[in-house]
């Protein structure tokens, strides 16, 4: 973070403290090159949580990809747009809370799990069928690996620095 005294990029943090929501951090940070301290903003966005998947493989925390999970569950039944954003909000507050930036996709699956059924019964079990074949599918794929490590695979040094 650039000091905004001196401009230089060299400072530590001293402290770090949530908002009300939870939806922007806020630092104090001393610049290590002028002792100035200084206070920065940071929503949450800017830290991405990562998603840990069965396989072990990291990807960024995509909103989107639960949306489309939970809309797909609630076809046709009679939960509104605002209901599912609202749905959504509030499973995506939970993840962005993880306080190590990182959570299971079984942590989420759950998560969306119980969420939904607290909305419609037919759509948290249309969904827990979806994501049962797809974690079975997971599953699968990682005992491909185990037999076969390395095989075939250009990922090289992917799991070098876990
Ligand atoms: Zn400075």
């Amino acid at each position: 973070m650039r000091c905004p005294f001196c401009k230089k990029d060299n400072d530590k943090v001293i402290d770090t403290r949530p908002s009300e929501d939870a939806s922007v951090i806020r630092r104090r940070r001393e610049c290590l090159a002028c002792n100035k301290r200084f206070t920065t903003h940071e929503r949450l966005e800017e830290m991405p949580v990562r998603v840990v998947k069965k396989s072990g493989r990291r990807e960024p925390f995509d909103r989107e990809k639960i949306l489309g999970g939970v809309m797909r569950a609630v076809e046709k039944r009679s939960i509104s747009l605002e209901e599912v954003e609202t749905l959504v909000g509030a499973i995506e507050r939970e993840v962005l809370d993880q306080s190590d930036r990182e959570i299971s996709s079984r942590d989420i699956g759950e998560l969306v799990m119980a969420k939904l059924r607290t909305v419609d019964e037919v759509a948290y079990v249309r969904f827990a069928s979806v994501y049962r074949e797809y974690q079975a599918l997971e599953e699968f794929i990682t005992e491909i690996r185990t037999f076969n490590p390395g095989g075939g695979g250009s990922r090289a040094g992917a799991n070098g620095n876990a």
